[in-house]
């Protein structure tokens, strides 16, 4: 199995213009991270492409039904993270600059089990709305799609 080209990050319907072949109009785009030969993810959000459903299975040599199916699961997940994230930084960035105590009270009032096991709420803090921000940051759209040198890489 040659390692594939793209990794599915998910499908996108305010998307409409395909990266690939400029077709405008699509109903939906799939979100494609570029990967390198080793088949790690090469590059950030600012290099996913949006292809629509037919050129991302070429780029795949996939079956457009496998790409639809990848593309909905691989947004459900991402879905859900971003879910995860917004509710994070809803929670604890109203109190990312309060005392120590304010930040226990709204942590431990949410992890009892924590209370007491030198797991320490402010580094909690600290942590998850990192890791709430950084989830979001990675998000497509980063930006409106824009054609990339790799295109004819990657049908070739
Ligand atoms: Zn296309």
């Amino acid at each position: 199995m040659p390692i594939p080209k793209w990794k599915i990050e998910g499908i996108l319907d305010d998307i409409t213009e395909c990266g690939c072949c400029g077709r405008r109009g699509l109903k939906r785009t799939v979100a494609m991270m570029p990967l390198d030969a080793d088949g790690n993810e090469d590059g950030t959000a600012e290099d996913v492409v949006y292809y629509g459903t037919s050129c991302a299975a070429i780029a795949l040599s996939w079956t457009q039904g496998k790409v639809t199916d990848t593309a909905r699961a691989a947004q459900a997940e991402r879905d859900q993270r971003d879910n995860w994230a917004r509710q994070m930084i809803s929670i604890y960035a109203p109190v990312e600059f309060a005392p120590v105590r304010d930040k226990a009270r709204v942590y431990y009032g949410r992890n009892q089990h924590q209370r007491d096991t030198g797991v320490k709420a402010t580094e909690e803090v600290a942590k998850l709305l990192a890791e709430a921000r950084a989830t979001l940051a990675d998000t497509p759209p980063a930006r409106p799609a824009r054609r990339v040198s790799r295109t004819s890489a990657a049908t070739s």
